[in-house]
């Protein structure tokens, strides 16, 4: 495929803005792409290799100017290519104006643009772009710039620069103007085209008539959507279905939520329960054939030789392939855990290996398990994974404590945080592995630094089995006279008390998470009394009770009079001792965002 074509259809979806039509466009575009089509499956998110490759073109804006410079002539400097920039604000457009391929003779001489485009990649389907190539018959094609691309990527060592800066200027240097936006674009990994990897899902679904559900598993399991959009066009959903994880080939990690235990009990019968180490997380792939494992970090680089504790723990233990997930720990010469910073430091370490590993030790703690000994379990349920995780493994697994019992629940995470441990995981025992999601089933429950004792002065009714009760809670902090950081007239305010300040007082949040229903019951008779006024489903409280909330930050934000809104609000008491006047006040509140800055 010429590149001009795929650029031309890079613009129009760039120009899309329905999500359907960008699938269909992005779709009819894969039908099209023949044998460049896993490329296409690639470019149209930007990337140069598969997500599971960390590969990096490793090309800074200072280099791409310099080309794009080149080949615009001897008139133009790198810095006329900052200026334009400045003034127009994306790279794309800065390319497409630029009158390129100035220097056209002298690559065509073979001077400063070695091997660009000859570097394999594969073969180039021209076919079917009906006199798309470019007057000169010198157009470049997809697969050229994927191998010019590529080489970019591997050049390596001294000279490198150079080399790097010849081969972009050789393709910047043939290149139409609208093949020049999309190629700086590529160059420096922004695409903005709006097609992410759900938009890639969809479209090889549509184009090849796959179900979409299979193109997902089949993304997750393998982590590159170019192989994936291949299989569907060639071997279609059976196909699809027979792709299985590769040891070697990191997937991405699940990832978590903010929760609270009442939150993972009343979503599910029980809740597994975990510490939450404070690390690096890493990702392990041990091939079982005698070959050496390999140790993955979060955003899928190879780190294996940055850990070889890891690399020897598993070894040790591991005879059969697996892929387990975990995170990677530093301890002290207690073998207490430290801060994770310090983890970080050996990951950042690439040479002199031995000498930190001396300074800062390493233990990994595997809490799950994607693959044992050739049977793939990301669809297993989370307490089947742990137990063939704990078959491989005896020691350095995370203990899965499963309960429906809360109080167990709080003593896991004391005994978890009392060991040093940043707190517990609360884990959907049934769920399955589902790679790159941050969904419902993972929880993450950190201990609150610090709470707040905040005035209750408006509720909304719940619903359901709560209807009767108040289910949502409006909470304001003291101003004391000072004016707060709001400007807005906190038009959430329930009831409608324009007024809150003349209170003293400043709205900072709501809370609806935290609650048992016995409490919700007891809350309801405490309050009822203090009900001033009712709008539809809000009620508005004269200041008279103070909770107890926890909360993971305190944020700036205009929604609320105080100025300020608490993320992820969590009832923790009522503070039967505490009048509105020993409440905290909005001083507090700056003093705590104060110290997180
Ligand atoms: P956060 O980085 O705050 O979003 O929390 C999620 C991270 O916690 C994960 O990506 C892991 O690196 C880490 N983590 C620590 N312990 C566990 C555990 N037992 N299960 C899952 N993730 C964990």
């Amino acid at each position: 495929m010429r590149f001009r074509t795929f650029a031309e259809r890079a613009a129009e979806m760039e120009a899309e803005q329905a999500d359907l039509e960008t699938v269909a466009l992005v779709a009819d575009l894969f039908v099209e792409a023949g044998a460049d089509l896993d490329v296409v499956a690639r470019f149209v998110q930007g990337r140069v290799v598969p997500a599971h490759d960390a590969t990096k073109l490793d090309v800074g804006p200072a280099l791409c100017y310099e080309a794009l410079a080149r080949a615009a002539g001897p008139n133009v400097t790198a810095a006329d290519v900052e200026d334009r920039l400045a003034s127009v604000g994306e790279i794309g457009a800065v390319a497409e104006s630029l009158d390129l391929g100035g220097q056209r003779g002298l690559a065509a001489f073979g001077v400063g643009a070695p091997d660009a485009g000859d570097d394999g990649g594969g073969a180039s389907d021209d076919g079917g772009d009906g006199g798309a190539a470019s007057d000169d018959g010198d157009g470049l094609t997809v697969a050229e710039v994927d191998g010019a691309l590529r080489s970019i990527a591997a050049a390596e060592g001294a000279g490198s620069t150079d080399t790097k800066r010849d081969t972009l200027f050789g393709l910047f240097n043939r290149a139409e103007p609208i093949e020049a936006r999309f190629l700086a674009r590529l160059v420096l990994g922004e695409m903005r085209v709006g097609v992410g990897e759900g938009t890639v899902r969809d479209a090889v679904a549509e184009a090849f008539d796959v179900p979409v559900d299979e193109v997902e598993r089949a993304i997750q399991v393998t982590n590159d959507c170019g192989l994936v959009a291949e299989v569907a066009r060639d071997e279609g959903v059976e196909g699809l279905a027979d792709l299985r994880l590769a040891v070697g080939r990191p997937v991405k990690a699940m990832l978590a939520q903010a929760g609270a235990a009442v939150d993972a009990l009343e979503s599910w019968d029980e809740a597994a329960v975990e510490t939450k180490y404070d690390g690096a997380r890493v990702q392990v792939h041990h091939p079982g054939d005698g070959g050496a494992p390999r140790v993955f970090s979060r955003n899928l680089e190879d780190v294996t030789d940055a850990l070889p504790e890891v690399v020897e723990f598993v070894d040790a233990r591991l005879d059969a392939p697996a892929i387990l997930d975990g995170e990677v720990v530093a301890i002290d010469d207690e073998g207490d855990p430290l801060p994770f910073q310090e983890v970080l430091r050996r990951f950042r370490r690439k040479h002199d290996v031995a000498a930190t590993r001396e300074a800062v030790a390493v233990e990994l703690y595997a809490f799950d398990c994607l693959h044992a000994d050739g049977d793939d379990l990301l669809e297993a349920p989370l307490a089947e994974r742990h137990r063939r995780l704990s078959g491989l493994l005896d020691d350095g697994v995370s203990e899965l404590v499963v309960t429906d019992d809360p109080d167990e629940i709080a003593a896991v995470e004391e005994a978890a945080v009392e060991a040093g441990h940043e707190g517990v995981m609360l884990k959907n025992p049934e769920s399955a592995y589902t790679p790159g999601k941050r969904g419902k089933n993972w929880l993450k429950r950190k201990p609150d630094v610090e709470t707040l004792d905040l005035i209750v002065t408006g509720a909304e009714w719940g619903e359901g089995r709560r209807a009767n009760l108040f289910g949502t809670f409006l909470l304001s902090v003291r101003t004391d006279g000072r004016a707060s950081g709001g400007d807005s007239a906190d038009g959430d305010q329930a009831g409608g008390n324009p007024d809150d300040r003349n209170d003293g007082l400043a709205t900072i949040g709501k809370v609806a998470t935290g609650f048992t229903d016995e409490e919700l019951a007891e809350i309801y008779e405490l309050l009822e009394p203090h009900v001033r006024a009712q709008s539809g489903q809000e009620v508005d409280l004269e200041p008279a009770v103070v909770f107890e909330v926890g909360y993971e930050e305190i944020q700036r934000s205009p929604t609320y009079s105080s100025g300020y809104a608490l993320r992820f609000p969590r009832f923790v008491g009522v503070r039967d001792d505490k009048d509105p006047a020993d409440a905290d006040g909005l001083v507090r509140v700056e003093r705590l965002v104060g110290e997180r800055s």
